[in-house]
Order: structure tokens, then sequence, then C-alpha cells
């Protein structure tokens, strides 16, 4: 049985530093094994029902991947149409249609090395999450892989 999940979460990481958050908004929905939330929380909150409070623990492995070093790439300065660059800076890169962002991970007197890394990859995660309500997924929303009303497609 595939299940309609709607959650709350707070997501923080190691330091307890609040990352994102679905408190004061909308819970997250979600149907099961449609590959729609990380695996390592998926897969925990399987196990859980409607009303169920926890705390989950979820290895980079199992959210957004460890590091890849490969990712990091010094570029020359005289390739970015600006100067004013600095440490931390988010922009696009690469062809329209495989653009992704990347972010300045250092700067140099000749280079700026770009990091196209996931920002949380290679980051364990916490999740502490509710579930407020949990249903069986109707046979059209399996047919179509989404969810559908509150918190999903309206078509
Ligand atoms: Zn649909």
């Amino acid at each position: 049985m595939q299940r309609v999940i709607s959650m709350h979460y707070t997501l923080t990481d190691p330091k307890g530093v609040t990352l994102d958050s679905s408190i004061g908004g909308e819970p997250l929905t979600y149907m099961e094994e449609a590959g729609q939330i990380i695996p390592g929380l998926e897969s925990e909150v399987k196990k859980l029902k409607k009303g169920d409070k926890k705390k989950i623990d979820v290895a980079p492995e199992q959210a957004y991947g460890l590091r890849n070093e490969q990712l990091m790439v010094p570029v020359p300065r005289e390739q970015f149409p600006k100067q004013d660059i600095k440490v931390g800076d988010q922009f696009m890169a690469g062809q329209e249609q495989a653009s992704q962002p990347v972010r300045v991970a250092a700067v140099s007197d000749t280079h700026v090395t770009i990091d196209a890394n996931h920002p949380l990859a290679g980051v364990p995660l916490t999740f502490d999450i509710e579930l407020i309500d949990v249903r069986e997924a109707t046979a059209e929303e399996l047919s179509h892989g989404h969810v559908h009303g509150a918190g999903g497609h309206h078509h």
C-alpha cells in the first residue's frame, strides 16, 4: 500500500541550526515510494502512523549524498563578467538547459573556485517530524505518480 503523508518537519544541521521548517506554514505532503523526499527520511516515516512524532537522524549517504571534490572547479577570474565576487555567492552555471546552481567556495587574485555540490552534500541531517495526516493514495494518484488535492497537484 502506498500512502500519502502530510507532516510537519523541522530540519537541523549537526550544530543545531535550523535549515528549514514547515512549522507555521503548510505541512509537507508527499506520496510514498515516488522518490519525492530523501530516502533516509522516507524509510523511517514508513514505520510511523498518523499522530506520531519522531526525531530522525539521516546520514549524508541517505540524504543529499557525499561531497564530490571533483565538483570544486577553479575558474580564471576573467571568465566572470563581474569582479566583485565573494565566498558564498550563488549563481547558475553551464548551458541553459543543463545549468545548475553553484556557489563560490574560494576567491584568489587570479581564480574563483566554484562548488557545484548540493549545499547539503556531506551534511548529516536531523528531522523533527509529526505526522499530521496519513491516507491511502488513490488509484488516480498512483497512476499519475503524485498527490492530488491539498499539498499536491490541482488539475
Ligand atoms: Zn495528477
